[in-house]
């Protein structure tokens, strides 16, 4: 008989663990996956192109349901895990129901912050993280509202475009003295907001937001500086938080994340986590590719196999508000490293390649980042790259890939 596997969210994670588990563990586990979110699991990655308008909301199921009917999956979603009773190897649901389980993965996400500000609660605060807040900021579009999204990384931009491609008046403030600058240097950055500006949305840098003015709702947001800028709504894009708060009252050990091995494995045998509420190695990953890696490893060890997960080299690679960007690596440079730089303002062009004792560890490109995944496969690689700088640089890459 198949062994009960219940997996808690019903994200980018959990479908993947499920479509790598069909190919190695066929018929292995009878699957349950629980999602808090009253739809089947989709692309999230893809919000921003439907806050766009680029695609349809119904375009981004990550499986069609007779996919998961096929696979025997069975699927409670719109349906939130309240509690774990380890003890008895039982999920309890917030409609009063139990899942019993043998084995049990914490898939659970995160969720977006805003900042304790007086007025964070005024009606005309959002954040962006699901598709029901999508459907709020769209509406922000259309009625063409005056917007200040709070926070200048990838999300932030993500959405400013996202709204004045809707229709909406937005501003985009930023505390640093420059844009995504965890992926970013001061030159890539200042490029990046110029051609950010270009689209229609208006840059704030060395902007502290201190309060959100407002009876009922939002009325303008006032800076450290004095200034306070009229608005109908706000935007907070200023980082996530792992959803941990289920795990940890089950006594599972929690740091910020999920405390995971390398097996997946949480300090309880049989209970693992993945994605963007589990710590490895005191990392928890915002971004999608490591989920993936993470899915691969599980999914071997839950068939039985033996895998290991060493952490991954996270990346950049992205469309920022239609602006290619791609950034991976050690993209500053520590003391000893050589930098090449190409710049051109006018194309929108810019590339930085970082070489550290004869092999690539950073590089940043906006503009043209069609070289992206070459760079990455060196950097990852380790390849020896000091007799092909040239190359390196402007030149074919294939040949330098080969080494990788
Ligand atoms: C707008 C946007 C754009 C992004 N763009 C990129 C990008 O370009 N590249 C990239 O790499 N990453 C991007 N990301 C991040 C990426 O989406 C996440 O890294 C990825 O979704 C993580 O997958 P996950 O399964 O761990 O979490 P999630 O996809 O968040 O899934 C977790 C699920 O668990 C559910 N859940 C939580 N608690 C419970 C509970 N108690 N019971 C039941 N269900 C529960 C949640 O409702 C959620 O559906 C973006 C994110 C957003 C919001």
């Amino acid at each position: 008989m198949s062994e009960a596997l219940v997996i808690i969210g019903n994200g980018m994670a959990a479908a993947r663990l499920v479509e790598e588990l069909s190919s190695k563990a066929l018929g292995r586990y009878a699957i349950a996956v629980v999602g808090e979110e009253p739809a089947l699991a989709y692309n999230r990655v893809l919000l921003s192109s439907v806050l766009a308008g680029d695609i349809d909301k119904g375009e981004i199921d990550l499986k069609p349901a007779p996919w998961w009917r096929a696979h025997g999956v069975t699927l409670r979603y719109g349906c939130k895990a309240s509690a774990i009773d380890a003890a008895r190897k039982v999920v309890k649901l917030a409609d009063g129901k139990n899942v019993p389980y043998s084995k049990l993965v914490i898939a659970t996400g995160s969720r977006a912050l805003s900042l304790p500000l007086p007025g964070v609660d005024l009606a005309g605060v959002h954040t962006f993280r699901d598709i029901s807040d999508v459907e709020q900021l769209a509406r922000l579009g259309a009625d063409r509202k005056r917007v200040v999204v709070i926070g200048g990384g990838l999300l932030g931009l993500e959405a400013a475009y996202g709204l004045v491609k809707r229709g909406a008046h937005v501003t985009l403030a930023h505390v640093m003295d420059r844009l995504m600058e965890r992926q970013l240097d001061a030159d890539g950055g200042a490029l990046l907001a110029r051609l950010v500006e270009r689209k229609g949305v208006r840059v704030l840098l060395n902007a502290s937001a201190t309060r959100i003015h407002g009876q009922r709702t939002v009325q303008a947001v006032e800076f450290r500086d004095g200034s306070i800028l009229d608005a109908d709504a706000v935007v907070f894009a200023v980082g996530v938080k792992p959803n941990v708060d289920l795990a940890r009252e089950a006594g599972l050990a929690t740091n910020r994340g999920v405390l995971v091995d390398d097996a997946l494995m949480t300090n309880l045998e049989g209970v693992f986590a993945l994605g963007e509420c589990a710590e490895h190695r005191g990392v928890c990953y915002g971004l999608v590719e490591p989920a993936y890696e993470q899915a691969r490893v599980l999914a071997a060890n839950l068939a039985g196999r033996t895998a290991s997960y060493a952490g991954s080299i996270v990346a950049t690679n992205l469309k920022v508000s239609g602006v290619g960007v791609f950034s991976a690596g050690d993209f500053m440079g520590g003391e000893g490293a050589q930098r090449i730089l190409y710049s051109d303002a006018r194309t929108g062009a810019y590339k930085k390649l970082v070489i550290d004792n004869d092999r690539l560890v950073g590089a940043v490109l906006i503009g043209d980042t069609g070289a992206a995944l070459s760079y990455l496969d060196l950097i990852r690689g380790g390849v020896d790259v000091g007799s092909s700088r040239d190359e390196l640089m402007f030149g074919d890459l294939a040949e330098l890939r080969k080494a990788a």
